[in-house]
Order: C-alpha cells, then structure tokens, then sequence
C-alpha cells in the first residue's frame, strides 16, 4: 500500500504526512480526543504550565506545527490574553480550522496564522520570547533543520518546548501501549475518515523517531542549553525543554 512500512525518503514523507493532515482537518480535534482517550489535552496543559508565559504585553511565542490551534489558544489563555502567538503549520486546511475556532473563542486577535514549513522559518532572528512545537516535530523530514530553525527565531533567552511521542518505559503499560497503537488507532481512523492506512504510517513514525535522552542530544546539538525533559503517562508523551542563552 501507498503507507506501508517500506522507507520512504523525505520529500514522499512529507507528502504522505500533508494527505493524511488534508484528509483529516475537519475531523482532527474529535480523532486526538479518541485516539488518546483524552489524555491529549492534560499532556497539552501539563506543557502550558511548564511554559508559565508571561502576562505582560509583548509577550510574542511561535507554535510550529500548530495545525487547529490547541497550543496557541492555550498560550493566550495562560496569558490572560496578553500573547501574540503565530500559529504556523505546513497545511492550510488544519490552518483554517485553526481560524475558526479562534473565532469562535473570542481570541482571534492575539492570533496570526501562517502557512509554512519548520524547516524554513519565515520570520527574521531574535524573534520570539517562546517556540512550540507539539505532536509536530516527528512529521518534519529534517528535524534538525527544524531544531537550528527554532534556534534563529527565538531571541537569547527564549524557551524551546516540544511535546512529542516517545518511548514508554514502564512494563505492562508499554505492551497496553503497542496494542492500543497497532489495534485500536487505525480502526478508528478507518471509522472516523474511512481509511486506516494512513494511521498505521503515523504509528510507524512513533516508533522510529529518536527516544528521551537521543533527541535531547538533538535539541543540545541544534544550539540550546539546559536541555531537560519530563515523561508523562509512562512516556508516551514527552516534553523537551531547552534555552537559547
Ligand atoms: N500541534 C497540534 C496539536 O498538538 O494538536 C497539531 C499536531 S498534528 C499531529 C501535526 C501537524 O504538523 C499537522 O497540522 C501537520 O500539517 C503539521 N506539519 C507536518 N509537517 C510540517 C512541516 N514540515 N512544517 C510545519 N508543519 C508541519
């Protein structure tokens, strides 16, 4: 099949991962809350809280792979409304649903959407006190594009975070884990949009993307100081923090 588990090279990645995010924008927010029995929303807080964004005017942050907005709308939150934050994703279907809901929040001012890839980011050096990046940076074909990239934009003293799937490193709960991923995920997919397969890809890329302590080595490598992270739910999720001194 079209995502089966041959190599793919990068340019087809990024291809695959730009239908499956077209197919579903319409329907992601729903499929985030089944596929991970809701657990997206307390790992998405959990980074918020980690982040403390300041409540001052000016404050201005970046949510790469910001897709329908979960990450920014809770930055402006957090900051009583006082952020400015670009929410910039490769697709612009996941964009429009981003706008949208802005709307419908009442936040839509604090907000820019830009439509751009990590790798080249459209913004100058020194820009941002904060970058984002959640459930985003395993579909970047070059990841450490990605990381210098958020290196340039951020100002010195600006906070790196990234959310992501990593490895479980709790027994029984790493079996429970496998058996969600492989089973249950690409059958709702297959229930929710009519088609599994493209889940089985997005598992894959779970399981070939760096663990904890290989991809803080990335993060170091990219520039950033202070590199530290926290698991939660026994891993499967992950956040990254770094520095840009
Ligand atoms: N951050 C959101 C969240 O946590 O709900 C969305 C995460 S979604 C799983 C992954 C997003 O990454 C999609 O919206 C997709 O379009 C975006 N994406 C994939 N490749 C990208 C790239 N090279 N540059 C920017 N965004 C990309």
């Amino acid at each position: 099949t079209a995502y089966g588990f041959r190599t793919v090279d990068e340019t087809e990645k990024q291809g695959l991962v730009n239908t499956v995010f077209h197919r579903v924008a319409k329907r992601y927010d729903v499929m985030n809350d089944l596929m991970s029995a809701g657990l997206h929303r307390v790992w998405k807080d959990a980074m918020i809280s980690w982040l403390a964004p300041s409540k001052r005017p000016g404050y201005r942050a970046l949510d790469v792979a910001g897709g329908t907005g979960d990450i920014a709308f809770r930055i402006v939150e957090a900051s009583r409304r006082m952020a400015d934050v670009t929410v910039l994703d490769i697709n612009g279907s996941m964009l429009e649903v981003g706008r949208e809901r802005a709307e419908k929040k009442g936040i839509a001012d604090n907000l820019t959407f830009v439509e751009a890839n990590a790798e080249e980011l459209p913004f100058e050096d020194n820009s941002f006190d904060a970058y984002t990046i959640a459930f985003g940076i395993r579909n970047v074909p070059h990841i450490d594009r990605a990381l210098s990239e958020a290196f340039r934009v951020l100002r010195p003293g600006g906070r790196f975070l990234c959310l992501e799937f990593s490895e479980v490193d709790m027994p029984i709960l790493d079996k429970v884990y496998e058996n969600w991923s492989f089973h249950a995920i690409p059958r709702i997919g297959q229930a929710v949009t009519g088609d599994g397969e493209p889940y089985r890809y997005l598992i894959e890329s779970i399981r070939k993307f760096p663990n904890q302590q290989n991809f803080g080595a990335m993060i170091t490598n990219a520039g950033f100081s202070r590199v530290t992270w926290r698991n939660y739910s026994g891993g499967i999720a992950t956040l990254h923090s770094g520095w840009k001194i």
